[in-house]
């Protein structure tokens, strides 16, 4: 099964953030390509879903973020993000990310998390968390520097574990009641400061299900940018079998074996998180361990 958002292939050349000369030459190269964004949404072609990159002389007068420098391309092209307002130019458009991210080819949706995860901690981040003061973007939108107290500011990632748990030959699935209808999805839930990973998996687990937990194991990892999360992604089996669904984080959670939880999606009563997601992931790859029936 293919993971997504990761796996971008631009060369984020961060020896040349600090390089004010040469980025302010790409900004307006013939060369460069920008990604443009929309209230966190790509731009892209309107008869297939790929990226759309504009060139500078496409810009609007009016940005809505700082250009963000994402890397060199395989061409040695300057790649920028920027967010803008403005309407998409004839023949693209910006599409809703999350609903996208399945169709687009696996690098560009690398390409707008990594973006994304900025943009959004720029939008979130404007002044000085020490000192309140006015803050200077450096380092062509890696860096914020405090012009106050000096401090320098950087992105920020939000370490999350998600998890799926197994007894025997069933797995623990539950819902959140935001989630569309019918939707089922392993547990998963934030890193806590003084936690390692494998506490925050037996945390989360106990909190939202009571269910305890002994051997965990890492298996994969995803940026989950909605808005900034990495997801670590583990299984774990469980000590207990007793359920008990802390209202609070989830709406439902339920043991279900591998054909029950087959035979519920084919029947449509329960529907599995986006393909794009390492829950999918988790949930699929179970799935596919069933040995045939003898
Ligand atoms: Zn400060």
């Amino acid at each position: 099964m293919i993971d997504f958002l990761t796996g971008a292939t631009i060369d984020r050349s961060a020896e040349r953030r600090r390089d004010v000369a040469w980025l302010e030459s790409r900004l307006v190269h013939h060369e460069t390509r920008f990604l443009l964004l929309r209230e966190g949404n790509p731009l892209l072609h309107a008869e297939r879903p790929g990226l759309r990159f504009a060139a500078a002389g496409e810009l609007p007068p009016e940005l809505d973020s700082v250009p963000l420098f994402l890397g060199t391309d395989g061409q040695d092209r300057a790649v920028f993000a920027v967010e803008i307002a403005a309407e998409a130019p004839p023949g693209s458009e910006y599409r809703e990310f999350r609903s996208v991210v399945p169709l687009l080819p696996r690098d560009e949706g690398a390409l707008v998390a990594y973006a994304r995860g900025v943009l959004h901690w720029h939008r979130r981040h404007r002044f000085c968390g020490v000192c309140g003061g006015e803050t200077t973007i450096e380092e062509g939108g890696h860096v914020r520097h405090c012009n106050g107290c000096g401090m320098d500011h950087y992105p920020r990632t939000d370490p999350a574990v998600i998890v799926l748990v197994t007894a025997g030959e069933r797995g623990l699935i539950g819902r959140q009641s935001s989630w569309p209808s019918g939707v089922y999805s392993v547990l998963a839930g934030f890193v806590e400061p003084g936690e390692s990973l494998e506490e925050a998996v037996r945390r989360e687990v106990r909190e939202e299900s009571a269910i305890l937990v002994g051997e965990v194991a890492y298996r994969s990892s995803q940026p989950w940018p909605f808005p900034s999360s990495l997801m670590l992604g583990f299984r774990a089996v469980a000590l207990s079998t007793e359920i008990t669904v802390d209202r609070h984080e989830l709406e439902d959670a339920l043991w279900i074996s591998r054909s029950g939880l087959r035979e519920a999606v084919e029947e449509g009563r329960i529907r599995l998180p986006s393909p794009a997601s390492i829950a999918r992931r988790l949930l699929e790859e179970w799935l596919g361990e069933e040995r045939p029936a003898s």
